[in-house]
This record gives structure tokens, sequence and C-alpha cells, in this order.
């Protein structure tokens, strides 16, 4: 290190810089919902996309509001949309079964989707749905304030930090948004189209957890 940069290094730590101001999530009055629950009743009844009008139920998320663990998945499928609640079809009872295996009760974490109507046939969500949507989730994040978020499949990760690398690249990797650490591993309904990469992501949970336990210790 150069002796400018040495000094640099040292005035920063000596100084807690001021954080750069963050754009407000929206103007809208839901941006303004001090809970959860404030803001599930402020949009659940939202149409700016067209699966607003093909959906059975705004499927909003689940889970305990002040989770340290967040788990992100894609959109609702036709359990989902039937039930009005994310990850209860087969995916989800995977979900579960991968919770229980790294002792998480589902109703300890907190779980949503990128899209919170499903699209039809299961199809990728679009990326007007996604512009529509993703504030709703934003604010979500914002307020259940996670210690560790996990996008469950390449479509959360991609959307939620804008990023086109590919999964074998960002499985691993520590990533983050908005500060808060985010890891990525298999979709559960990948794991059950493909069992072996069951192994690998047995791994991925394992260092979740571990990384999870370490960061709610530090904060504490
Ligand atoms: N797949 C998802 O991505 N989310 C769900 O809620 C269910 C299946």
């Amino acid at each position: 290190m150069t002796p400018k940069k040495q000094e640099d290094a040292e005035q920063e730590s000596l100084f807690e810089l001021p954080k750069p101001a963050r754009a407000p999530i929206t103007t809208e009055p839901w941006g303004n919902a001090p809970t959860l629950e404030s803001l599930s009743g402020q949009i659940s009844d939202c149409v700016k996309c067209t699966l607003g009008y093909t959906r059975t139920h705004f499927v909003f998320g689940v889970g305990n509001p002040h989770a340290t663990l967040m788990f992100i998945g894609e959109a609702p499928g036709a359990d989902e949309d039937a039930q009005g609640e994310p990850f209860v079809g087969r995916a989800g009872q995977l979900l579960n079964q991968i919770l229980a295996a790294i002792n998480f009760r589902r109703e300890e974490v907190y779980i949503c989707n990128i899209l919170k109507c499903r699209p039809p046939g299961n199809r990728r969500p679009q990326a007007n749905e996604v512009e529509q949507c993703l504030p709703y989730l934003k604010k979500q994040i914002a307020l259940v304030q996670p210690k560790l978020i996990v996008c469950l499949g390449l479509v959360a990760v991609e959307e939620l930090l804008h990023t086109k690398e590919s999964l074998a690249t960002l499985r691993g990797r520590m990533l983050e948004y908005e500060g808060i650490p985010l890891k990525v591993t298999y979709h559960p309904a990948a794991l059950l189209r493909n069992p072996n990469w069951k192994r690998p992501a047995w791994e991925d949970v394992k260092a979740i957890r571990r990384l999870h336990d370490e960061l709610v210790a530090k904060q504490q």
C-alpha cells in the first residue's frame, strides 16, 4: 500500500463516514407502511400488471416479521395461488424439510417471492411484472431487516441484484443486497427435478446456517 493509501485507510477507520442516502423505494402511500401487516393491507389488491387479473390470491409472504433469515423465491405456483401462501406445494414441502434439517421452523424465518402473483403456466416473470412488483419486496426487506437473505434459484438473485452471472458463479459467494449479506442456492423445484444437486445444496444450507448464526451472534 502506498503511504497515501495507508493514510486514507487510517483516516477511514478513525472516522465513521456518513452512509450515502438511499433513494426512497416509492412515493406511493404504502412506502410509509410501518408493519408488514399494514403493507399487505395496502397492496394486496394490486393490479399494476396483468397478473393481478388472473391470480386467485395475492401471495404476500409468510413468517416471522422480525426474522433474521429471509428466503426469496421466484413467483407463486398453482398451489400458492390457490392458498395465498408462498412455498406450500411440492417445492414448499422440500423447503420445509431443508429448513428442518438445519434446525429452523418455517414460522421462524420469512418466506416470500420476487412476484406476488402467479404467472400463467409458471412461466418466468416478465420484466414489466418485476418492475412493478420488486418495490413491494424491497419494502418487505426494509421492514423485516433480516441479517441474511437467501435467494432460491437464479431468477430470484438475477432480479434482486440485477446480475446476469450464472448460478455456478454466484453459489458459494458472499453477495450483498443494500448492505445485507446474501447467499444463493438451488431452487427447491430444481432439486426435485435434479436430485444430484441435493448434495451440493446440502453443503450450501449448512454453510447458510453457520453464516446466519455468526451474523446474529456478531450483532448481539
Ligand atoms: N416456487 C417459487 O419460487 N415460489 C413459490 O412460492 C412456490 C414455488
